[in-house]
């Protein structure tokens, strides 16, 4: 029998000595595991992968990129440019685009007062706008009237006219109110129930 160090080996003891060697050489060379080739893959799941629900990331992605609709009748549109411009920069809550149409946009900030006869023009406004879809009453006109709320020509506030989510009050509001107030309506909307109920639409299915 020819073996790896070329020599031939004949008797049995021998044959039994030079196997006993091979294994006693791999034994000594075997004390350390030989690495996983996957270990890499139990670092990079940690490091990568996040378990979280369908409407966490939903409502993650709308609050990060809420865009208003451009309906702004009276003076608080001034605090509103300043909260567009750079120094406020309402880029940083990914709303900076003012969208001029409506089909486009899913916030309604009532920067103005509001008359009687801009308020069918308004709600238009608002029906236009896709859902889901949001308001923030911005200024003591947008929360009530203001000033001129016992005219009989302005509506006592926006809510009669659209369902508003967010108040924000002063007249104006600074702008820093008014980030405040896009903040507690970003905490709103990270609260939504963003998928569909399956199970209740089944069985609305089932009744039609
Ligand atoms: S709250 Fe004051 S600043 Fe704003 S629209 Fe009314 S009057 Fe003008």
């Amino acid at each position: 029998m020819e073996m790896s160090d070329s020599k031939y080996i004949y008797s049995d003891a021998e044959l039994d000595r030079h196997e006993g060697q091979v294994v006693e050489d791999l034994k000594a060379r075997s004390l350390e595991p030989i690495a996983d080739p996957d270990a890499w893959l139990d670092e990079e799941l940690k490091r990568n992968i996040v378990l979280t629900s369908v409407d966490t990331v939903l409502n993650w992605a709308r609050r990060s990129s809420i865009w208003p609709a451009i309906c702004f009748p009276a003076c608080c549109a001034a605090e509103l440019m300043a909260v567009e411009g750079p120094r406020f920069d309402l880029s940083r809550f990914g709303m900076e685009i003012l969208r001029a149409s409506p089909r486009q946009a899913d916030l309604m900030i009532t920067a103005g007062t509001l008359t009687w006869k801009m308020a069918p023009s308004v709600r238009r406004i608002y029906d236009q706008m896709p859902e889901p879809k949001w308001v923030i009453a911005m200024g003591a006109c947008g929360v009530s009237g203001g000033i001129f709320r016992s005219s009989y020509a302005v509506v006592p506030g926006y809510n009669k006219i659209v369902p508003v989510d967010v108040y924000v009050p002063g007249c104006p509001p600074r702008p820093e109110a008014l980030i405040y107030g896009i903040q507690m309506l970003q905490k709103k909307i990270a609260k939504m129930k963003a998928v569909p109920d399956l199970p209740e639409m089944l069985r609305k299915g089932d009744r039609a």
